[in-house]
């Protein structure tokens, strides 16, 4: 079975099916969170390279574990496993519900979250590779990643590297030395709600939160533990 990984529900699912699975990372982290067993690393080459490596590896099922924000991968596993014939199931975590207290602005992209973005003072969380939408914005930015981002970048610019988990505490204590007005995140989604998003509450600052891109038409479950027991049911042919 190939897991298409690069989220922490990938890596738990892989730690489930010890010697059933490779694992499939893009690539994009200097020094990733490997997961336990077999993985690859790279991109397979769209669609096409995608069926060519399914049939050279005899692969008799996919789980795309991959990020909601990962559509464009998502997409290619939908048209891949179609066309080699196999079982695919998509794992998406539950998004984010807003709670009493919050201000939250949703939003449909991130171009969007660009121009109307309020505040002088934001604290990006939305990852490295979508910094350069911001770029032409006057605002300081806080921008938090696990590797640096490249350019474009907006003008006013502050880079921490880091890598979660974070705590609440921390979160509330950054938002104040940055003295930030507004947090912009993606509707990542998970376990439970972020710290970043609990801080923002505690602190009486607007979110903006960008809507995941569409989902994908195919079965899908959104917890790890139901991906382990369609395997185990034998859906993915294993
Ligand atoms: P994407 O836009 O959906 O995919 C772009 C291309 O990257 C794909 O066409 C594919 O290249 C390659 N790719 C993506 N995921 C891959 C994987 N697991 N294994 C092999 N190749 C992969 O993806 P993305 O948003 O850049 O995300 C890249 C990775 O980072 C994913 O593993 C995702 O789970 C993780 N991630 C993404 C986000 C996010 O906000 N987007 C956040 C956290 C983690 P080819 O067409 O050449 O096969």
């Amino acid at each position: 079975m190939l897991i298409l990984g690069g989220t922490g529900e990938a890596r738990r699912l892989a730690a489930e099916l010890p010697g059933l699975v490779v694992s499939s990372l893009a690539g994009r982290v200097a020094e990733p969170r490997l997961p336990e067993g077999a993985v690859r690393v790279g991109g397979f080459g769209g669609v096409d390279g995608l069926v060519e490596w399914l049939r050279g590896n005899g692969i008799t099922a996919v789980v795309d574990a991959t990020h909601p924000f990962a559509a464009r991968i998502t997409a290619n596993a939908v048209e891949a496993t179609a066309r080699v014939g196999i079982p695919l199931l998509v794992l998406r975590r539950p998004g984010w519900a807003p709670e009493p207290g919050d201000d939250w602005r949703w939003v449909g992209s991130l171009e969007e979250a660009a121009a109307g973005l309020p505040g002088g003072r934001v604290f990006l969380t939305t990852g490295r590779q979508d910094v350069g939408v911001f770029a032409g914005c006057p605002q300081f930015f806080l921008v938090r990643s696990v590797d640096p981002p490249e350019p474009p970048l907006p003008q006013r610019l502050h880079v921490l590297l880091d890598r979660g988990p974070f705590t609440v505490d921390g979160e509330v204590g950054l938002m104040r030395e940055y003295r930030i007005d507004v947090l912009v995140t993606k509707d990542s989604g998970g376990g439970q709600t972020a710290a970043k998003l609990v801080a923002a509450r505690s602190l009486g600052l607007p979110v903006v939160v960008v809507r995941r891109p569409p989902a994908p038409a195919a079965e899908t479950v959104d917890s790890v533990a139901a991906a382990v027991a369609w395997v185990r049911r034998g859906s993915g042919g294993a």
